[in-house]
């Protein structure tokens, strides 16, 4: 098994804001695009141009039809990658050392010469961020960009996660939480961010900024009851964020 670390240095990570992200899936491609080309690279695809393609993502966008008992029906685009939790099982489930929570920034890896394919950290993942890779063995999960963040071979204005870069929506930011006054800790003050099923004890360093009232003026609302009866997991903590508006 694996330790982590008692503390980091830095608190890197992302604040997506559900209330901007329109589902584009543009952060995905981006993130695919990049890591297949660079630090685990590539990410596997699986019968691509066949009538049920998969693949390996470290990033992916899920959308929900929600109806809020006293607001009208709306549609939730939620993008899930590692949250790079502070007390992340995943790291110490592992029985080689390969997963691994770094110091410096707290972002949270995969050494993969280390890694022997066992997929207990995708087990011990309680958000589904980890991504066995089919043609490598070995697993993969997000980078946070750990090779664009420091690398003085980009323009300085490149020097943050693909996928933020990419966003068209400006709907996802990254900074250090560990300094109160940075972007992200800032915005996620003035937005009420919140953690992804806090009750778990992983402490994700990621925050989710919650989607805003929308208008009530919705006279097809009464109709739109569609989302199941008592939604579980994800969904089921999206259901819980739209009944505090
Ligand atoms: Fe949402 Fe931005 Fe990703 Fe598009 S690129 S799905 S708007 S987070
Ligand atoms: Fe590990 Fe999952 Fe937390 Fe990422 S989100 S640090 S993979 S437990
Ligand atoms: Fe993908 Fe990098 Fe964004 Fe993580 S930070 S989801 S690896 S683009």
């Amino acid at each position: 098994m694996t330790s982590l670390p008692t503390s980091t240095e830095r608190k890197l990570g992302l604040a997506i804001d559900l209330d901007t992200c329109v589902g584009c899936h543009a952060c995905v491609i981006s993130c695919k695009e990049w890591n297949t080309g660079q630090y685990g690279a590539p990410l596997s695809d699986t019968n691509p141009y066949g009538a049920d393609p998969g693949g390996t993502f470290l990033n992916r966008v899920h959308s929900f039809e929600i109806k809020p008992k006293s607001a009208p029906a709306q549609v939730v685009h939620f993008p899930r990658s590692c949250l790079h939790c502070e007390d992340a099982p995943c790291v110490t489930v592992c029985p080689t050392g390969a997963s691994y929570k770094r110091v410096e920034d707290g972002i949270v890896l995969v050494n993969e010469s280390d890694c022997i394919g066992c997929g207990l950290c995708a087990w011990a993942c309680p958000y589904g961020a980890r991504e066995m890779d089919a043609d490598a063995g070995v697993m993969k999960k997000c980078t946070l960009c750990v090779d664009r963040i420091y690398n003085e071979n980009l323009p300085e204005e490149d020097r943050e996660p693909s996928c933020v870069r990419t966003c068209p929506a400006g709907a996802r930011h990254f900074g250090d939480y560990a300094d109160p006054n940075s972007n992200v800790s800032k915005l996620s003050a003035e937005r009420g961010g919140i953690e992804l099923m806090p009750e778990l004890g992983t402490k994700p360093v990621n925050r989710y900024l919650p989607p805003r009232a929308k208008d009530q003026i919705d006279l097809l609302a009464p109709l739109l009851d569609i989302a199941p009866a008592k939604p579980a997991g994800i969904l089921g903590w999206v259901e819980r964020v739209m009944e505090r508006l």
